[in-house]
Parts: structure tokens; sequence; C-alpha cells
């Protein structure tokens, strides 16, 4: 199949993929204190911003931009270093894999390119076909409309992310957004941010936007 032809679906990697919550917060909050950025102490503090834009949610706490870009640098070093750390959630490299055959799948990251690249390829999952990562735009919503020009035409797009920030991106950048129950946010979180669904297992998100796939899955096809 022409690639080019195949519909796009686009995933988030902290949390969707990668089972990454205790690297990512330890990196963070280390980078905060390191940039003198107070008020980030706990994992929890990383999960409250995660409601919205990081951005807007570190400038919202009176962070300016110059070292909102110190954070981001220490925390991109700090990740590209702690990525052997970072595990896959069990079953979810299967459904990108076989999605792959029959979609297009982009990662839509707030995580460095470099990151994500690597993990990939030190843990043999294939079937990724792009990432765009915190280096091409500030907003998954930039990211998100830049991929919808490419990829025009389609009747559903989803977009399956873990916080309710990304949830709320997806809206806002006029896709449909699919929570999973095994990331950073709880379900009902997603579900009030906007979620169309959310996924309680790898087994069901690839039910749910590849259904005809499904039953090669279960190996029932
Ligand atoms: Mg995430």
């Amino acid at each position: 199949m022409d690639q080019d032809r195949r519909e796009l679906v686009m995933f988030d990697f902290d949390g969707v993929i990668v089972d990454s919550l205790d690297v990512f917060s330890t990196v963070f909050l280390d980078a905060c204190t390191a940039a003198g950025v107070p008020g980030f102490t706990t994992p929890d503090d990383l999960l409250t911003l995660m409601e919205a834009n990081f951005y807007a949610g570190m400038r919202a706490r009176g962070v300016d931009d110059a070292r909102v870009a110190e954070v981001l640098r220490r925390l991109g070093e700090g990740l590209v270093r702690a990525r052997h750390w970072l595990k896959p959630f069990p079953l979810v490299p299967e459904v990108l894999e076989d999605l792959a055959d029959a979609r297009t799948v982009i990662i839509v990251t707030s995580s460095p390119t470099e990151v994500v690249e690597g993990w990939l390829r030190t843990h043999e999952v294939h079937g990724v076909t792009e990432i765009a990562g915190a280096e091409t735009a500030r907003s998954k919503v930039e990211k998100i409309d830049a991929l919808l020009a490419r990829y025009p035409g389609q009747e559903v797009y989803w977009y399956v992310g873990d916080t309710a920030g990304d949830i709320r991106e997806a809206r806002e950048a006029g896709v449909t957004p699919l929570g999973v129950s095994w990331g950073w946010h709880e379900p009902e979180m997603l579900m009030e941010a906007g979620a169309e669904r959310v996924a309680f297992s790898p087994a069901e998100l690839l039910t749910i936007v590849a259904p005809e796939l499904a039953g090669d899955f279960f190996g029932a096809g």
C-alpha cells in the first residue's frame, strides 16, 4: 500500500508508549531545582502541570520564558541520559507494529525527538513513520495542525494521549482524542477534559482506531 495514502493516527509518547512518570518526574524536578524554578518538588506538581499546555502551565506559575527554556534544555539532556530506563507498556509496541500495516503512525510529543528515536531503536519498536518532538513546535496544537495539512480529508483523526492537557490540545486542534487508562492521568480526568473514548488496554486501543485489525491481534483473524 502507498504509505502516504494510509490514514494518519497520532500518538503521544510519555504515558502512552513508555512508562516514564518516575524517570520523567525525577529528571524534571532536578531540572527545576538546577534552573532555580521554585514550586516543583513532587511528581504531583508535574501531574498538575500536565493538565494544560506545559508552557502555559509554567507561565501561569510565574516562570519566565528564559527559565522555561532552561528547564526544557536540562530536561531534554536528562531524558537522553535516562532513556535506557524508560520501559514500554506491555503490548503497546505490538499494537504500534500491527497498526503500521494499515495506518501512518506519527508520534506527537513534548519530549525531544532524540529521546524517542533512540528509544524506538534500542527497543526495536517498528512502525513509527515520524516523530514530531519538542523541537518542532511549542504546542501539540501547532504540530497537529501541520500534520492535518499533510494528511487531508480523513473522516476521523485519532490522537492517543494520557493527560488532560493532551486531550484538550487535541480538541483545540480539531482532532478526536482517545485517552488511555495506563498513563499519567486517570480515565475520569481524561473524559472530563473531552476524550471521545478511553481505551483500557492496548488491544482495545487497536479495536477503536483500526477495527479491521483487531481480529488479527487477538489471533482470531
Ligand atoms: Mg503523555
